[in-house]
């Protein structure tokens, strides 16, 4: 007799990497932290049993959400810092990564953590400042995390004042923490802590950093995460410096691999769009962010060459079915039709299957799949937004929303039950980041003059 951890029956089943195999009345079987069946009800094996059965008619069964590019300890933004610059730390009159203590960090992390939990990414892939304390309090709520201190050898004390000055030993400090980082959560918590290399963006970076980071991960085999020209600024900079597109200079360094995840390449030149599609790497887009800051990735033009998008919030609301339907409604708006190439299932690839390639886990998360991790969200689409079901995906991404979670599984554990954090406490964690939000915010207003919310200063 086949006795299962757990079995899921009478969902509807979105499997497969584009999530394009529907299956109505299925079942889910998981055994330990693996799936180990998947298909329809009647497909259950005889003589099957399972510890725990959660027969859920009504619900749509998806892969966790991989989202590739955030700062949980920027949930501090919220509501202020999107009106007023492209990004906190090229902004005035914001607090900054050296504004923000350790606790602060942790409380702020937790707070996104739970709210991209909660709305179904079981991956998230984050850097900022205080890595090596956030790290492991995101992982506590049960989610899959890949981290890394923000690093950089620009003075960033200065950098939202419109001064660049590097400094090598502040890049040395931020690969030592890195590796102590490597030695003390790589692989850990189960395998859920991970840790990949964040240089900040090629205008915060030298050259000769971009260069140790390429040799770094050459050795270990660790990701790199950045920003690639997210603002005019940037690229103008690097055409001053180094006399070529941010693009052009990551290849020269040796960071434009298939390892490469880098955020926003809004401003590409003709030539930089080949150059990534041909290079392996992952453009981590943005579209919600993107937007809301005045400018987009060109997503179209990328994908046509042939490279690899996956999807992201940023720093904005941590909600990936949201993300969905703003990339699929901006590539639209870019081409100006609607047309096979950006459909529902494209861009339910890029919140999941994409973003776990890029990682170098595909076949493991991202995909409803036998043998794949357990990581997966239950949508309740018992609603009025939600009805009629009858093309489940397109549903779900013109339709739904974080709101919409129910359950939430990671490595076959229920993280998230009723749209509630199992592992932690909810409250507690609002409670706490609202308490550093104000506390960094106050110090902020203090030291720039400025009451809170006053946007004359910007
Ligand atoms: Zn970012």
């Amino acid at each position: 007799m086949l006795v299962l951890d757990l079995l899921i029956v009478g969902a509807t089943l979105v499997t497969g990497t584009r999530g394009d195999e529907i299956i109505h009345d299925g079942h889910l079987a998981i055994e330990g932290n693996r799936i180990v069946s998947i298909g329809r009800r009647e497909d259950i094996p005889d003589g099957t049993d399972a510890a725990r059965m959660l027969e859920i008619p009504g619900r749509l069964v998806t892969a966790g959400y991989v989202n590739v590019h955030t700062h949980a300890v920027l949930s501090l933004m919220r509501g202020i810092a999107v009106d007023m610059g492209f990004a906190p730390a090229y902004t005035r009159g914001v607090p900054h990564g050296h504004d923000v203590n350790e606790d602060e960090a942790v409380a702020l992390a937790r707070l996104g953590a739970l709210e991209a939990l909660s709305f179904g990414s079981t991956t998230m892939v984050d850097s900022w400042v205080h890595a090596h304390a956030t790290l492991p309090a995101m992982a506590e709520l049960g989610l899959r995390v890949w981290s890394c201190t923000r690093f950089h050898d620009v003075d960033f004390t200065r950098v939202h004042e419109g001064v660049w000055v590097h400094d090598p030993r502040i890049g040395d400090a931020c690969i030592a923490s890195t590796i102590d980082l490597l030695k003390a959560h790589h692989g850990g918590a189960g395998g859920r802590t991970n840790v990949m290399l964040a240089p900040h963006a090629p205008d915060t970076c030298s050259e000769e950093l971009l260069r140790k980071v390429a040799h770094l991960s050459a050795e270990t085999g660790l990701n790199v995460w950045t920003h690639l020209s997210q603002s005019r600024i940037e690229n103008d900079l690097i055409l001053k410096r180094s006399g070529c597109t941010p693009t052009q200079l990551l290849k020269r360094a040796g960071l434009l691999n298939d390892k490469l995840i880098a955020a926003h390449c809004i401003f590409l030149s003709e030539e930089d769009i080949p150059l990534i599609a041909d290079s392996g790497m992952t453009v981590a887009h943005v579209p919600k962010g993107n937007a809301t800051g005045g400018a987009m990735a060109p997503t179209p033009s990328l994908r046509e060459a042939g490279a690899r998008i996956a999807l992201a919030t940023d720093n904005l609301t941590q909600d990936m079915t949201e993300v969905m339907r703003w990339a699929l409604a901006v590539a639209r708006l870019q081409t100006g039709k609607v047309s096979t190439e950006w459909q529902p299932e494209d861009v339910y690839e890029m919140a999941t299957a994409a973003g776990a390639r890029a990682l170098g886990q595909e076949g493991r998360i991202g995909a409803l799949a036998v043998d794949a991790l357990a990581d997966l969200v239950v949508f309740d689409m018992r609603k009025p937004h939600l009805t009629p079901l009858l093309d489940p995906l397109g549903t779900l991404v013109h339709d739904g929303c974080g709101r919409d979670v129910e359950h939430v599984f990671v490595d076959g554990r229920q993280v998230v039950g009723g749209g509630e954090a199992l592992l932690v406490n909810a409250a507690a964690i609002r409670a706490e980041a609202q308490a550093a939000a104000e506390a960094i915010w106050e110090r902020t207003a203090a030291a720039h003059h400025a009451s809170l919310g006053n946007r004359d200063q910007v």
